[in-house]
């Protein structure tokens, strides 16, 4: 047996990145979660090769001060929390200071940032060790640029699991379409390749929202399913969002987000009182398509239940499951009967 020693901070970071980062869409939920979260209302993203060569990200957010830089890079070290209390509402898409931590010890990553208010850019990076202390002038306008590269360049038994170009920037792909239905006020442009994938613009109105809903998922879906914007009196919860008519069912429940207060998860509770609100209209094994907010106090939720926040545990799950249940099922209950009847397919 070897004495006990302490890891080293590299080593520490990439033990974390097991948890946070399993491929290049992973790294880019992070780096677009900290760019809404800097309230940016831009962001460019710039792909190559499915993101394990390069991910890009700009955006035009609070930027990062001179001085906090080398800390961004810093494992449990973050802006958006300080006491546990914090953590009980927590409004922030982030707070654990793990992200760029683990991912800068895993890829090659430069951090650019210049706050609005300042005339000068800097920059750090880490080249998958401890970060270079040095911060370096950049030129750069208001905001923040993350560019990461050739991710997993020194773990080479997690560059073993990563798929083909076409996986990764399938799954890539996939986490920028659920944060832009996060968040329709902030433009995203989506580059792969050189090619422009996706240019979504602000949406503010109904109109532009439904557009940006058809960019993502399909003219079908947005002609095929119904609005509903329900708040419960008592206890405050609100649903919003498309709900697919039961004759836009799918072979695969490959159309189904559920966002909590701006965050998307899986979640049975939920999943159950959605499935159950359609059971009497769709035949077995079609699935439901949708797009539904859930809006609730952030005390009533608890997100801190997993490194990558895609689950949440409800204070009350009952109460969640029966309203989500019964606001469905009401809207269901008042379609028309052509947009019932199940189709065959
Ligand atoms: P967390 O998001 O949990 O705080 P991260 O490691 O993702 O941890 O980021 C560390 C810190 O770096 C954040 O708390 C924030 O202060 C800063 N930061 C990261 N990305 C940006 C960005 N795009 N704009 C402004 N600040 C950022
Ligand atoms: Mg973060």
């Amino acid at each position: 047996m070897s004495r006990i020693h302490l890891l080293s901070p590299q080593l520490a970071n990439q033990i974390a990145a097991g948890e946070v980062v399993e491929r290049p869409a992973s790294v880019v939920k992070e780096l677009l979660e900290n760019s809404l979260d800097s309230g940016a209302d831009r962001i460019e993203l710039d792909t190559e090769q499915g993101g394990v060569k390069l991910i890009r990200l700009r955006d035009n957010g609070r930027g990062i001060d001179k001085a906090d830089l080398p800390l961004a890079l810093s494992r449990h070290a973050t802006s958006k929390i300080t006491a546990l209390e914090d953590l009980e509402a927590v409004g922030s898409l982030g707070f654990r200071g793990e992200a760029l931590a683990s991912i800068s010890s895993v890829s090659r990553l430069t951090l650019t940032s210049r706050p609005g208010e300042q005339d000068n850019a800097w920059a750090v990076s880490a080249q998958g060790r401890d970060m270079a202390a040095d911060v370096v002038p950049a030129a750069h306008p208001a905001g923040t640029t993350v560019e990461v590269r050739d991710l997993f360049f020194n773990t080479p038994a997690r560059r073993k699991f990563l798929k083909t170009e076409k996986t990764e920037f399938r799954h890539l792909e996939e986490v920028v379409k659920r944060l832009a239905l996060s968040c329709y006020d902030v433009g995203f442009n989506l580059r792969h390749n050189g090619k422009m994938i996706h240019q979504l613009r602000p949406a503010s109105s109904e109109q532009a929202r439904e557009q940006r809903l058809a960019q993502l998922l399909g003219k079908g879906f947005v002609s095929e399913s119904v609005a509903l914007d329900v708040v419960a009196e008592a206890s405050g919860l609100r649903l919003w969002g498309w709900m697919g008519l039961p004759t836009f069912s799918r072979a695969q429940a490959d159309q189904q987000y559920f966002f909590v207060n701006g965050r998307v998860i899986r979640d049975k509770v939920v999943t159950h009182a959605v499935r159950q609100a359609y059971q009497d209209v769709l035949f077995h094994g079609r699935h439901p398509a949708y797009v539904l907010y859930l809006e609730l106090d952030p005390a009533l939720v608890d997100v801190n239940v997993h490194p990558t926040k895609h689950e949440v545990r409800f204070r009350e799950s009952r109460l969640v499951h029966d309203f989500v249940f019964r606001t469905l099922y009401r809207v269901i209950a008042d379609l028309r009967p052509q947009d019932v009847a199940p189709v065959q397919g």
